[in-house]
């Protein structure tokens, strides 16, 4: 679009030029006087004629007072003999010098050739452009199959280093011995060593994979060649193996390089395990990388980085010695870790001086490199629209919460009955979770709609943990529980608030059992098969590989760990309703409780049970 308007503009350019030069050649000839043929000859009689000029059909007067005239004459009939016709003097013709001037002069020739060669031309330039914008469409269809890698020459300024990337301690270290490779290929051909091929990098969405891929092309000062899986598929069969050929022959002419094949698990997944109708493709394509993998020469110093957060469906074979043999874990930042991030992007945002990233850090337990980079973004963008010159404690808290829970909608019109009914809900949530020793902390409540939820409560684990007991799961039934309960207690009846609840609720029951093996009754043991599939586009999940009556005992244990959590909830409930008429009280007052309020209205929390320590 952008380049028919920019066309259109050249055309446009073009006619105003020519149209220029044709009119300042009819305005020179405007510049002397048209007249008719009488005025000639009485000028002729009176003595006022210098000279004329004869030029095909035209005649120009020059009068001895130097103006000019033109006049035009039959075109077959000459000077002299339309003279005698008029029965001029002949005396009086003697006296004006007469000169015939050829009629091929310029402006004869542009003035009878232009108005039919510029049509021509314009045509012709039409056709011209035109016929060039499809020899671009022809030559683009045929380069299909031509790779259509982003070449990354690092440059000094905008290179990525592994100063960008914060915490990823080990991903990094795992990683400097690649860059080594890279750097000082030979001190490593002569002690024969072979310079591993693949490198593979795990992790979840948003955790810096691309980005520790480009700070390891940028420490190295390496070329980088970046391409995603699922740039390699295409409409056409066949399209994705050739990419990668032409993918690698440009590595090849730029060895050392690094070659990265981000979202890999776009064509890397198990092969025949699709039911779909594009795997073909994808096994062409997965074939091709793993033959070129094989192909290129161990002292050509290709390294191959791809990313993945799917490890689980790739297929075996790009894992195998030789080919993705390495492979670097990046987990999801830690407290101190996500300080360092949110460091790293908030170098260039005016922090207020109050600001204390450990707190933000603090807040977003669980939160990936993404998440952090959004969230100073988000908090920079709220500063701004408030024409505020730093960014303060209230926009970053702000754009937690929205990247977490989806923005505030104050104004979403509610009654005051679904006020009250949030309000006892979140109050329920809030209560629980603050008085079961397991539950994490409260940090928020808040009957302000956000995203999807009519009002929420945020926990913040004290602690970044990876292991969770059994007890924590069902506290957290408990919580979840907890709102809809209080709504049935205090109005008799439940509204569709709590559905997302009861959902979670549900699936983390299934989960104790199913992969947790926390379920006495079932024992230590999974069930089902997490399989990937992809049928008509939707992946079926899981595969039962237990009987209809081990199915039968599970749902009647997930209803049993509902119970437990319900238990629970419902004594807190029932112990602490004063405390709970507090809290909805300043909550439809305030609508927004924060961690230190609530606590001074409650109390602070019970301690947490500590496993019992048996001595011997
Ligand atoms: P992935 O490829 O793992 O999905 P990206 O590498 O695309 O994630 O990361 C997205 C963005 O998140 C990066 O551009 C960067 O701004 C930010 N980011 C992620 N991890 C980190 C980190 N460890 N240090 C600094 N920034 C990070
Ligand atoms: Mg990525
Ligand atoms: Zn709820």
């Amino acid at each position: 679009m952008k380049k028919l308007i920019r066309n259109f503009l050249l055309f446009f350019i073009i006619f105003l030029v020519i149209a220029a030069v044709f009119s300042s050649f009819t305005d020179q000839k405007g510049k002397s006087e048209t007249v008719g043929l009488e005025t000639l000859i009485s000028r002729i009689n009176n003595d006022e004629i210098g000279e004329l000029v004869v030029s095909g059909d035209k005649i120009t007067a020059t009068l001895k007072d130097g103006k000019s005239e033109s006049i035009r004459k039959e075109p077959n009939e000459s000077l002299s003999a339309l003279l005698s016709n008029f029965a001029v003097d002949p005396a009086k013709v003697a006296g004006v010098k007469i000169s015939v001037k050829d009629e091929s002069g310029w402006d004869y020739w542009l003035a009878n050739i232009i108005p039919f060669l510029l049509p021509l031309l314009l045509v012709g330039i039409f056709i011209f452009f035109t016929m060039r914008g499809l020899q671009g469409a022809n030559s683009r269809a045929m380069s299909f199959g031509q790779s259509t890698a982003k070449d990354f020459k690092p440059d000094a300024k905008n290179r990525a280093t592994f100063k960008d990337v914060a915490g990823a301690k080990e991903a990094k270290e795992e990683l400097q011995e690649i860059v080594e490779f890279l750097r000082f290929p030979k001190k490593f051909h002569d002690l024969g060593a072979k310079i591993p091929r693949g490198v593979l990098l795990l992790g979840a969405p948003g955790t810096g994979k691309t980005l520790l891929a480009r700070s390891v092309a940028g420490e190295a000062q390496v070329p980088f060649f970046h391409m995603s899986g699922s740039e390699f598929v295409e409409m056409f069969v066949g399209v994705g193996a050739s990419r990668v050929r032409s993918l690698f022959e440009k590595a090849k002419k730029n060895a050392p390089c690094i070659v990265f094949i981000d979202e890999i698990d776009a064509v890397g997944r198990r092969r025949g395990a699709g039911l779909g109708g594009s795997h073909d493709e994808r096994e062409q394509t997965l074939n091709q990388i793993l033959v070129e993998m094989d192909g290129f020469e161990p002292t050509q110093s290709i390294i191959v980085i791809a990313a993945t957060n799917r490890p689980d469906v790739l297929d075996p074979a790009l894992l195998r010695p030789g080919r993705f043999d390495r492979r670097v874990m990046i987990d999801l930042p830690d407290l101190k870790d996500r300080e360092d991030i949110l460091l790293v992007h908030a170098r260039k945002k005016p922090l207020s001086k109050k600001v204390d990233l450990k707190v933000v850090a603090g807040r977003t337990s669980g939160f990936s490199g993404a998440d952090l980079a959004n969230i100073l973004n988000e908090a920079a963008i709220l500063a701004a629209r408030n024409n505020k010159k730093e960014i303060v404690n209230e926009d970053l808290f702000e754009a937690i919460e929205k990247v977490m829970i989806g923005p505030e909608r104050k104004s979403r019109v509610i009654t005051d009955k679904e006020k009250k009914i949030t309000a006892y809900h979140e109050a329920g949530h809030a209560l629980v979770a603050h008085f079961l020793p397991d539950a994490d902390p409260v940090h928020k409540v808040s009957i302000i709609a956000r995203g999807s939820a009519g009002g929420y409560t945020l926990k913040v684990p004290s602690e970044d943990r990876h292991m969770h007991s059994k007890s924590e799961f069902i506290s957290e039934i408990a919580v979840l529980l907890a709102g809809h309960l209080v709504e049935k207690t205090i109005f008799g009846e439940v509204t569709t608030g709590a559905t997302s609840d009861l959902r979670r609720a549900t699936s983390l029951a299934r989960s104790l059992i199913t992969d947790f093996g926390m379920s006495d009754h079932l024992g230590p043991r999974t069930y089902g098969e997490k399989e990937e599939m992809i049928f008509l586009g939707r992946e079926i999940h899981e595969q039962r590989d237990y009987s209809e009556k081990v199915a039968e005992q599970i749902d009647q244990e997930i209803s049993g760990f509902i119970k437990q959590g319900e238990a629970q909830a419902a004594e807190i409930i029932n112990r602490e309703k004063e405390q709970l008429e507090k809290i909805v009280l300043v909550l439809l007052e305030k609508e927004t409780l924060e961690k230190e309020e609530f606590e001074q209205l409650v109390g602070p929390k019970p301690a947490k049970r500590e496993a019992a320590v048996s001595v011997d």
